[in-house]
């Protein structure tokens, strides 16, 4: 490690939580699906802020319409109205085919707001029993840090010594149709939360009918389903939304990542006004929620994605990416799961962990992170091109 690179590792070791583990690269630039270090070496980024750079590293678009949003305006809180906050919720909406939005910052917030929403639909519409609604959640899932959101986590990490325990959900294994059915025939549940691709998990795809099934039995027990689109969604799958690929449209969707742009946290849950109706002044809000600068980036990420074009890269590259990495030999690469360019690729415990693989990946300039023992998660900028893609499955090939 050179001088200029252990001066920021070893204040941040110093001086912040140790609540990550990074690679030990320090970035200083970055422009499309490259980012430059302190010493100038250059990575291609093939992580991509975990989907939260879909369009790239300072996509001119984007940045275009920051710059000209900070100098004009940048919050109001939601005291006021301000210009920009119509446009943006008038085009998310469109572009979720729902009747509105709530604009959040972070994606464990849209969460948290599409509890709330779930649980008073649930008492008000549904009409359960005041404090026993329940919510459905999946083993494996990963919705963000909060308490009531780590509550329903099956991961050590994440949840053991966080108690006590926000009550009122319950878990059932990812991809069982049966188990998820059952639950949602209690007449207590108000809502599913599934990740229709489950991200940190390791890029998990469920069985082809999964979403389908469940789409099916939320209608037939008047029971909501929250897709939580946050890594998913915005163009990551090859479709506006992963739950397209199943025809499935959930009753609330939640966003997050991408919709920002990579620049600023820019969150939201979509409904139809009789589920998102439910929540009335004063009961749910934040205060940078909805600012205009997050509405102006919003809004410029809505037009990106209304042209089509990054969904179509993500399926075409998403097919090469994955074609590539079946040509890893297959003793040392045991799975490649995931859809358009999106993947987890599991390596054979002799290879090494997942960590392991990273690092020497660092070394060979490219940028990608671990989930679970020895697997790592690709998820590329969408602006990434073919022979970039074939460089970073090479330097996969030199590591193993
Ligand atoms: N939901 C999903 C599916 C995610 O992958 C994440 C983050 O990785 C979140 C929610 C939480 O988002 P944030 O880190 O912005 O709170």
């Amino acid at each position: 490690m050179t001088s200029l690179t252990s001066t920021p590792v070893s204040y941040a070791e110093a001086h912040a939580a140790h609540n990550y583990h990074p690679l030990p690269v320090v970035i200083a630039e970055a422009e499309g699906s490259w980012v430059t270090d302190v010493d100038g070496k250059r990575y291609l980024d093939m992580l991509a802020g975990y989907s939260a750079l879909n369009f790239g590293h300072r996509h001119p678009a984007l940045v275009a319409a920051a710059t000209e949003q900070l100098s004009r305006l940048t919050l109001t809180s939601r005291a006021f109205h301000h210009d920009r906050f119509g446009e943006f919720c008038e085009k998310l909406a469109r572009l979720t085919g729902k009747d509105a939005v709530l604009p959040m910052n972070t994606g464990a917030e849209a969460v948290e707001t599409a509890i709330k929403v779930a649980r008073k639909w649930g008492y008000q519409v549904k009409g359960v029993p005041d404090g026993q609604a329940r919510i459905v959640a999946c083993g494996g899932n990963f919705h963000g840090r909060t308490v009531s959101i780590i509550s329903f986590s099956t991961d050590p990490d994440a949840r053991a010594d966080f108690g006590p325990y926000t009550p009122g959900f319950v878990v059932v294994p990812y991809g069982d149709l049966d188990a998820v059915t059952r639950e949602i025939a209690d007449e207590r549940t108000v809502a599913v939360l599934v990740e229709p691709i489950q991200g940190e998990a390791g890029v998990i795809v469920p069985p082809a009918g999964y979403l389908a099934g469940i789409r099916e039995a939320c209608t037939r027990h008047n029971v909501l389903m929250l897709a939580d689109e946050v890594q998913s969604g915005l163009g990551r799958t090859g479709a506006t939304f992963a739950c397209e690929h199943e025809g499935v449209v959930p009753d609330l969707y939640v966003l997050g990542k991408a919709l920002g742009g990579g620049i600023l946290p820019v969150s939201a849950v979509a409904a139809d006004w009789p589920v998102l109706g439910v929540i009335k002044p004063g009961e749910h809000g934040s205060t940078f929620g909805g600012n205009a600068l997050a509405c102006a980036v919003g809004s410029a990420v809505v037009d990106l994605l209304e042209t089509g074009e990054f969904q179509r890269r993500a399926t075409e590259l998403g097919e090469h990416l994955h074609a590539r990495l079946r040509t890893l030999p297959a003793d040392a690469v045991t799975a490649v799961r995931g859809r358009g360019l999106w993947a987890g690729v599991e390596f054979a415990t002799a290879v090494g962990t997942g960590r392991q693989v990273c690092e020497r990946l660092a070394e060979h300039g490219v940028l990608a992170k671990d989930t679970h023992g020895s697997t790592i998660r690709l998820a590329p900028p969408i602006v990434i091109t073919a022979d970039e893609i074939d460089f970073a499955v090479e330097q996969i090939r030199a590591v193993l």
